[in-house]
């Protein structure tokens, strides 16, 4: 096992790409490359050497640049074996319980549907790095396109065995208006009003909020905090199953 240096590309108008890059050599990964351009110049910029694609889903803001990169680079894609027939030349089919082995390092993947009905996610443990796609945001998550509020709860529950000292790389730039909902549905969470002018702060700046820490998350995002009997209460919600708080909190934001 070892650890990767994750480099942040913006693209769009809020995604984000990641390169994972060797410590001991030039080779490096990218997750879910929107486009090809932003990422093939960025690795000519550092003179590093593209290995892998490691896929999250099927949307064309996560994968529209691997066709381009993979005829650039000959590398090796990765991607979610429950949805091959929608993600163009995939060579390494992996699901759920799996442990993917990049370089010295290995990702636990997740099957987490919900958003989409083949998503993904991957875990480098010892990275301290959680590559989650549209499942996660920083004080969000996912809209459920393509599965059910259960089985989305039951991808996010997943992320239980992730340490609080994990960050979370999520794919998009969303945390500002996450942040508003947030406050809106759970407005006395001292925690989540510290982080929210925190936010509010680095993008006046112009700063990225992402990643952030999968503890603080935990404290503030309400997507996590289904589970919560004073925050249930607060909705109306006292005594109902996590999974119908869950449900309610989508919805709200679906509306919002
Ligand atoms: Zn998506
Ligand atoms: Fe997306």
């Amino acid at each position: 096992m070892s650890t990767l240096e994750i480099h942040q590309i913006p693209t769009r108008s809020d995604n984000y790409v990641y390169l994972l890059r060797e410590s001991s050599s030039g080779n490096a990964a990218v997750v879910d490359p929107s486009d090809a351009d932003p990422v093939l110049d960025t690795l000519e910029m550092f003179g590093w050497n593209l290995t892998h694609v490691l896929a999250t889903h099927h949307h064309d803001d996560h994968i529209g640049g691997v066709p381009k990169i993979k005829e650039a680079t000959g590398c090796t894609v990765v991607g979610p074996k429950a949805d091959r027939e929608r993600i163009p030349m995939i060579d390494v089919e992996v699901a759920d319980g799996d442990v993917y082995r990049l370089y010295e390092a290995e990702a636990k993947v997740w099957d987490v549907p919900g958003h989409t009905r083949g998503h993904i996610a991957y875990w480098f443990a010892e990275s301290r790095a959680l590559f989650c796609g549209d499942t996660l945001f920083a004080l969000g998550c996912g809209r459920v396109f393509e599965g059910t509020h259960q089985q989305m709860y039951d991808s996010i529950s997943k992320f239980a065995e992730v340490p609080d000292e994990t960050w979370v790389y999520c794919a998009h730039e969303y945390t500002m208006s996450n942040a508003r909902f947030a406050l809106h549905v759970d407005p006395d969470n001292a925690a989540l009003q510290d982080y929210a002018r925190q936010i509010e702060r680095r993008r006046e700046a112009g700063v990225s909020t992402v990643p952030s820490l999968m503890g603080l998350e935990r404290r503030t995002n309400p997507f996590l905090r289904a589970d919560d009997a004073a925050f249930a209460a607060a909705l109306g919600m006292a005594d109902k199953p996590p999974v119908e708080v869950f449900a309610e909190v989508r919805t709200r934001k679906d509306n919002f």
